[in-house]
């Protein structure tokens, strides 16, 4: 086919693509920090230096036609530089904008009407009430501390705002992964805890969402504004890191179909090109929208052999200009489980390994990761299912769940 490829990143993802690239016959090339990397193995390139390394990125263009992101926290302004020099992103800077922090696509979610949980920056609490509300106050009436006034101060305790309580889940607008960047907030002594430790400017808050599922949605559009999903499917996390998913998701046809029409919609909205996935939660309220991630997900692993394109042979066909590919399944369904590293030792993982290597219908994706550590995700497996119903399959991914987990332990909870 030919076609010249580059990914800023070296992870999982970017493995994942280098193999779905090397099948294409597209050169990738990618900018990562180690040559112990996992996708330094696989790629046809490696340019070797940290993501942010704006030289390190106008190398990798001069390898490639267009240029793709393995994660969304990135210095687009650093990056618009780049742009103006002819390098070509795929999604484009500007379909990125709103998406590359967590309050901007809360945002963004809200100019499009699209349902989400309710939230608030967390640096209006540190913003004084107006000065009718003061009146009642101990403070009222006192004299304006002289001198420098530049860092805002927690002058009474912070009070929610209205419909607020808690439990509150707080979060990092950027950077967050995996459950990293996210803490549940059950008091008022825990959120003056959080003020004392984090930049209030960075986090937000939102309301706990007492789900019934969660689901995601793996979407994606071409140059000519063709739109495909991948079915809706069902993700569970252990300890906000995914544990696994089953695709597809035990859903009704509606929700479906609603979570088709979100997509469509974001992809629209953002004249975006490449891949794009959406994490719901889904409860008696319907369908909230968690997260969007303008990539490749976790949640869409199991496409690699359950689908005739893999949500990674897409993204390589759009960036490197070709038209979608038939994205259908060609399994009745498959649960994808997180290999979820339980001690520190990379070495300690050789016998689950073969064990897991003996699963029937099973296929392993070990990441070659060089350091280990619990919780960190060090490769997936995905286990082909039969049952055609919803509530066969459902049965049938518990017990194969079960096989896994006879093998491979889940990590120690981290938070209590
Ligand atoms: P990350 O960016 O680290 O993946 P997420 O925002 O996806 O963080 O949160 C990780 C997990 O934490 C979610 O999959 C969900 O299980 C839980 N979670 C996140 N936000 C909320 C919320 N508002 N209410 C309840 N649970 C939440």
């Amino acid at each position: 086919m030919g076609g010249r490829i580059g990914v800023v990143g070296g992870g999982q993802l970017a493995w994942m693509l280098a193999a779905a690239a090397r099948k294409l016959g597209i050169e990738l090339h990618v900018q990562t920090p180690e040559l112990s990397d996992p996708a330094a193995r696989l790629a046809t390139s490696v340019v070797r230096a940290p993501l942010a390394d704006l030289e390190a990125t106008r190398r990798l263009a001069q390898k490639a036609t267009a240029i793709s992101f393995e994660n969304e926290w990135l210095d687009l302004a650093a990056l618009a530089a780049l742009e103006q020099e002819g390098v070509v992103f795929i999604p484009r800077l500007e379909s990125l904008a709103d998406l590359v922090c967590k309050r901007r696509q809360r945002q963004l979610l809200e100019r499009l009407h699209l349902p989400s949980p309710r939230w608030f920056p967390l640096e209006q609490l540190l913003t004084p009430p107006p000065a009718a509300e003061l009146e009642d106050s101990p403070l009222a009436g006192a004299e304006e501390p002289a001198g420098e006034a530049a860092e805002p101060e927690l002058l009474l305790p912070p009070q929610l705002p209205q419909g607020f309580d808690f439990p509150l889940m707080a979060k990092a607008v950027r950077g967050g992964y995996d459950g990293r960047g996210t803490r549940v907030i059950r008091s008022q002594a825990e959120l003056e805890a959080l003020i004392e430790a984090v930049d209030p400017s960075l986090w937000l808050l939102e309301e706990f969402v007492a789900f019934e599922q969660e689901l995601a949605l793996v979407a994606c559009r071409d140059h000519l504004g063709a739109v495909q999903c991948y079915p809706l499917v069902e993700t569970h996390q252990h300890d906000q890191v995914c544990d696994w998913v089953l695709a597809p998701a035990a859903a009704a046809q509606a929700v479906e179909a609603r979570a088709r029409n979100v997509a469509a919609s974001l992809l629209a909205a953002l004249d975006y090109v490449g891949v794009l996935s959406i994490e719901f939660f889904y409860g008696r309220t319907g369908l909230l929208i968690n997260e969007l991630a303008p990539r490749t997900h976790n949640s869409g692993h199991y496409t690699i052999e359950a689908c005739r394109t893999s949500q990674f042979a897409q993204q390589v066909r759009i960036v490197s200009g070709q038209p979608l590919g038939d994205n259908s399944m060609t399994l009745s369904g498959a649960l994808m489980v997180n290999l979820l590293g339980f001690e520190t030792s990379t070495a300690a993982y050789a016998r689950q390994r073969q064990a897991l290597e003996t699963l029937p219908a099973a296929h392993l994706h070990w990441y070659g990761k060089r350091l280990a550590r619990p919780g960190r995700k060090l490769g997936h497996i995905t286990l082909e299912l039969k049952a055609s119903g919803a509530a066969e399959r459902a049965r049938e991914a518990a017990l194969r769940l079960a096989e896994v987990r006879a093998i491979w332990p889940l990590p120690p909870a981290r938070t209590p």
